[in-house]
């Protein structure tokens, strides 16, 4: 039950995101009526329902039918599969009393979506994201490791970046590191930043031997390095097991 409700609540929370996604890049405000994108005619209470809508309306607008982009069924689904396996793998109890790490989880699902479709990481969500680790590392009984990782993965992203002149990676994923090294510590955020860019390795590698005019395009890195932050969060005993045998 509380899972069906978990995703229940990853639906909306993607069906938001899904709104700041749209608004944000273009500066417009996030609060007010959703409109169709083509014919800007507002949308009823019937078409505001997550994924349900996107079928009812068989993915069309109802009066211009200008095709519905599948992003938007697409991001509420996988908000709502992030906050079902976090409340199904680390419990209610953890997501209730300790939300820190939760609302974490929720803001880096948000960040990767944001790098994946516009190669952006907002500052109006990082820099958020960077207080509530602040939060967390207080109360955290490892907060020295916590800051020291995130002071070494910073120095060591800000080199990359500053050797490549950001053609390697760009400044948000210096800041996206200092959140991840203040979210995980070692070696657990260490692990992550390295699953990420061998996933980005690979991924680009593949891209090359398939079709060598994507040469010039630019990998979504901290697409990346979200997702292994949040498959660590999500699984964090699992790795703490692991870690240990090592
Ligand atoms: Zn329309």
């Amino acid at each position: 039950m509380i899972l069906i409700f978990s995703f229940i609540v990853g639906l909306c929370l993607g069906s938001f995101f899904n709104v700041l996604l749209a608004r944000l890049p273009r500066g417009k405000s996030i609060m007010g009526r959703s409109q169709c994108i083509q014919c800007l005619r507002t949308l009823s209470w019937f078409e505001l329902f997550p994924v349900f809508s996107f079928i009812l309306l068989r993915g069309k607008c109802r009066t211009c039918k200008t095709s519905i982009a599948n992003r938007y069924p697409a991001v509420e689904l996988i908000t709502a599969m992030v906050v079902f396996l976090l409340v199904w793998q680390r419990g209610v109890d953890f997501v209730l009393f300790q939300p820190w790490l939760s609302i974490l989880v929720i803001l880096y699902v948000l960040l990767a979506f944001f790098d994946s479709l516009y190669m952006i990481l907002p500052d109006v969500i990082i820099f958020p994201a960077i207080g509530i680790a602040v939060i967390y590392v207080i109360r955290s009984p490892m907060s020295l490791n916590l800051i020291l990782s995130s002071l070494l993965f910073t120095a060591f992203f800000a080199i990359l970046y500053l050797v490549s002149r950001g053609k390697w990676l760009g400044f948000g994923d210096v800041k996206l590191v200092a959140l991840i090294g203040l979210t995980l510590g070692y070696p657990l955020g260490f692990a992550a930043v390295l699953m990420a860019i061998w996933i980005g390795a690979i991924i680009g590698i593949g891209f090359l031997l398939i079709d060598k005019k994507n040469l010039k395009k630019e990998l979504p890195l901290g697409t990346f390095l979200c997702l292994t932050t949040i498959i660590t969060i999500i699984w964090e005993p699992l790795f703490n097991q692991i870690t240990r045998l090592l």
